[in-house]
């Protein structure tokens, strides 16, 4: 861009979108890249979710990372939307699901089973309909897994997606569990609840925050909770990082707790040792 242009600032700001649309053209061929060559650099973190009462784990939530060529960690919030946008989380969620496969099997002859496995899925992968479906049972059968062992999250506003009620519908049929993620911080109605038998409701982090000191916060996680309670639907709170939030969530009847305060994300032979290490002391996060 021309220096002599740049008098009213708008060279400036294009010279911004110039910069983001560059650096997004670098990350989706990076990606590529790394799609090509089996995933390389590309890795599967598992935060613990616990029971509220008795901190057992219940479940863990599969995250996908990144580390670039440079061995520079991507996160997620990054690179996911780039793939989102390109289609490239097609793929990207047909390699996930086999990897996750993979680290189970390993953490399986290592003594380990784990509870659930929640895996996200974007509103593209949705849109493609039938597709993920044989995706995903695709890589189980591979495996040998077994479907009952597999929740799916999705935000509200993916069930806003095209052909995403057909999507859930399909993955609900094939006897996969669904969550709503990030529940309260979307566009929905309340509806879909009931029309696609949602096993449970993820409170976004946001309302989590500043538990137990803001009035409105308690007031709506509370709110949420009773719903669940009434509805039959298991509540997980997300972000938990204080054992005053962890306080309040029991009293008020949260079943699941994830967040950093009882455990982090983290590679699977991580988890494999703070599993064990929790098992021995005794204290926090054990297996089931
Ligand atoms: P999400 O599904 O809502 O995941 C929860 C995010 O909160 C994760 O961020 C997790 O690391 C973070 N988190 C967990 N506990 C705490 C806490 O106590 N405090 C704070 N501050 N953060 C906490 P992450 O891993 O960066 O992922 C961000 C988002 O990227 C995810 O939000 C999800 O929407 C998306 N994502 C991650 N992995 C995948 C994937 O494999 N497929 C798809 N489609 N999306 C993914
Ligand atoms: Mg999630
Ligand atoms: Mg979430
Ligand atoms: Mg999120």
């Amino acid at each position: 861009v021309a220096k002599s242009e740049g008098k009213n600032g708008y060279q400036f700001f294009s010279e911004e979108i110039n910069d983001k649309v560059h650096g997004e053209l670098h990350i989706e061929a990076d990606l590529r890249k790394a799609l090509r060559q089996q995933g390389r650099g590309l890795w599967v973190a598992y935060q613990p979710q616990v029971d509220t009462h008795t901190r057992r784990l219940v479940g863990v939530e599969a995250l996908m990372r990144w580390n670039n060529e440079n061995g520079q960690a991507v996160s997620p919030g990054e690179f996911i939307p780039i793939a989102e946008k390109t289609g490239l989380i097609t793929e990207l969620g047909g390699w996930l699901l086999n990897r996750i496969c993979e680290d189970l099997a390993a953490l399986r002859a290592d003594g380990i089973e784990l509870p659930k496995i929640s895996v996200n899925l974007s509103p593209r992968e949705l849109r493609e309909g039938k597709t993920i479906v044989d995706v995903v049972l695709q890589a189980l059968k591979r495996f040998g897994e077994k479907v009952d062992h597999f929740q799916f999250e999705v935000t509200e506003n993916a069930l806003l997606a095209d052909n995403g009620p057909e999507a859930l519908n399909a993955l609900r049929q094939a006897g996969f569990a669904l969550a709503i993620d990030d529940f309260g911080s979307g566009y929905s109605s309340l509806g879909y609840l009931k029309r696609f038998q949602v096993s449970a409701l993820k409170i976004d982090r946001q309302f989590i925050e500043r538990l137990p000191d803001d009035e409105e916060d308690a007031v709506i996680v509370t709110a949420v909770i009773q719903m669940s309670i009434a509805l039959g639907v298991k509540v997980v709170a997300e972000g938990v990082e204080t054992e005053a939030q962890a306080e309040f969530l029991s009293r008020h009847g949260c079943d699941v707790l994830q967040g950093y305060l009882t455990g982090r994300p983290m590679p699977p032979n991580e988890l494999a040792s703070f599993l064990r290490a929790a098992e021995r002391t005794g204290r926090a996060v054990s297996p089931p």
